[in-house]
């Protein structure tokens, strides 16, 4: 199996076992895990944060980054399809009590238009009072400009409002961008980032911000059951991540690229790379059948609705294999070919 369903399937290497097998340990619940401290210290840097949280998911990043930064019966705003939305159980209402108010953008951030109508009247006794902007960069592989998300953070703040953004790719989109991650940061007054993605790592997120934010995350974290003990051992494989497979994701970049090429050949198919994923356009209403019959054929991937695939490349995914998989996705493609949908 060709695993391209998700930058999640990678598997720790053998020098990140070594690294996470040798960390130095303690408790982190009481502060004493010096290889969590260090990679919250490293990643607070990188993102040009005062302070930095290791939490066990991005799930919980973002919850807790709401949990924050808005109260009870207060707006979140989101693109509708953004995870902390989406793909979260609907717990912003459940554990911030917090009322999400949703756009669709194919470019991943709302208008201004759309900012200025949603802000209008906003102290009227009717309305819930909006609290929070989220954006989420790379949103499904897509960068989002970073004059746009300086443009929605102005914005924010100028509105009494706070940006959160979403970074679980934020590392793809600071390569792609060709800028220092803490440029894609700015602007957001707490930023989340997963190790466990492109990155490779086994485990973990991190919730950056200024250190009193981060003061009330770590106090939102523990409420959470989020507090973990010799953490240290996770945290190591983050760190080794930070430090050796940021700039790799280049690599990733170029064969999602490559397959993206490949499949666009195929008679019938459509296929467009961001990043490190390839959304592959299928026929009309295909898309199911289509992602059937390819991971058949032997090749993980996701469909995303009815007409559309996605293929991610990741660290675990070499250039033979992405010239396999295209060859395996134009086999699929060739059996459906004169059946009727
Ligand atoms: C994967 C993902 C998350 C959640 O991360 P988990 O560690 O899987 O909980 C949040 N946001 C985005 C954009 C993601 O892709």
């Amino acid at each position: 199996m060709i695993d391209l369903r998700s930058d999640t399937a990678t598997r720790p290497t053998p020098e990140m076992r070594r690294a996470m097998a040798g960390a130095e340990v303690g408790d982190d619940v009481f502060g004493e895990d010096p290889t969590v401290r260090r990679l919250e210290e490293e990643t607070a840097a990188l993102l040009g944060k005062e302070a930095a949280l290791y939490v066990p998911s991005g799930h919980m990043s973002n919850q807790i980054a709401v949990y924050v930064s808005a109260g009870s019966g207060e707006e979140l705003w989101a693109h509708e399809r953004s995870h902390v939305v989406a793909n979260e159980q609907g717990g912003t209402s459940v554990l911030a009590r917090v009322l999400p108010r949703t756009f669709d953008a194919a470019e991943g951030h709302p208008s201004q238009e759309l900012l200025e109508r949603w802000a209008a009247g906003a102290d009227d006794v009717h309305r819930a009072r909006p609290a929070l902007i989220s954006l989420e960069n790379t949103l499904t592989g897509l960068v989002v400009p970073l004059a746009e998300q300086r443009r929605v953070a102005d914005f924010a703040h100028a509105h009494g409002m706070r940006l959160h953004l979403d970074g679980a790719r934020l590392w793809n989109a600071a390569v792609a961008l060709g800028v220092a991650p803490a440029e894609v940061a700015e602007g957001a007054d707490t930023v989340s980032v997963c190790f466990s993605k492109g990155l490779g790592a086994p485990v973990g997120s991190a919730l950056a911000g200024d250190t009193d934010t981060i003061r009330r995350a770590r106090r939102a974290r523990k409420l959470l059951g989020g507090g973990m003990r010799q953490a240290g051992i996770i945290a190591a494989g983050a760190l080794h991540a930070l430090h050796h497979h940021v700039d790799r994701l280049a690599e990733d970049h170029g064969r999602a690229a490559r397959l993206a090429e490949a499949i666009a050949t195929v008679p019938g198919l459509g296929a467009q790379a961001r990043t490190n994923m390839v959304i592959l356009e299928a026929p009309e209403g295909r898309a199911p059948e289509l992602a059937a019959a390819v991971t058949g054929h032997g090749v993980g991937c996701v469909p995303l609705g009815p007409s559309h695939i996605r293929f991610v490349a990741h660290l675990d995914i070499t250039d033979t294999d992405i010239d396999e998989a295209a060859k395996l996705i134009a086999a699929a493609a060739a059996t459906l070919t004169g059946k009727n949908p």
